[in-house]
Parts: structure tokens; sequence; C-alpha cells
């Protein structure tokens, strides 16, 4: 069941994936932040960095989307490449997808 959140312009209460703005008010309720950190967990079993790199793009999208204040990637050791090349490889696409929405790399 949908959660629902108050709205930023009147306080009252509204569903964001319902309608994107506030019935009242008419503020724009998305975008605003009122969700926790999404967590993913990728490259974990063997998975390889092309597969955990679609998976991250997915999970900023739709945290951006639902109004999540942050993605946390959780990464494992991935599949042979290891797990240096994942967390670098990782940290270059966060730094590139940051600067594109605007976002942080914390
Ligand atoms: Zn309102």
């Amino acid at each position: 069941m949908e959660r629902l959140i108050p709205c930023p312009g009147c306080s009252m209460p509204v569903s964001p994936t319902d309608d994107p703005t506030c019935p009242k008010c008419s503020s724009p309720v998305l975008g605003h932040v009122f969700r926790g950190l999404l967590e993913i967990d990728v490259a974990h079993s063997g998975e390889s960095w092309e597969t955990a790199r679609s998976k991250i793009t997915a999970a900023i999208n739709q945290g951006i989307l639902h109004g999540h204040k942050g993605v946390k990637i959780i990464h494992g050791y991935g599949a042979s490449s290891g797990r240096a090349r994942i967390r670098n490889e990782a940290i270059l696409l966060l730094r590139s997808l940051a600067s594109a929405t605007s976002g942080r790399l914390s």
C-alpha cells in the first residue's frame, strides 16, 4: 500500500504516485525528498560489472522518480575481475550520474 506524505506546500497528506501535484494547493509533490535511502545489492554471486552497472543506473533513476534521498549501493566482489574493478568502476559511474542528476556522491 502506498504511503501518504505531507504536501510540501500545505502539509495535506497526498499520495505522490497517484498524483504528482497536490490536489489542494497544486504544489509539485514529486521530486521532493520523502523517502529514505534506496538500497541495492550488486556484484554478488559472480555478477559482472556490466550487470551491476545497469542495476545501479536503474536504481538511481528509480530513486529520483520516487523521491528517495539517495541510493546506497552495497557491492560484493563481483566476477573474476575482483572487487577493485567493481569499486573503481562504480565510483566513476556514480560521479558522472551525480553530476548529471545534480546529486552528490558520498
Ligand atoms: Zn498542498
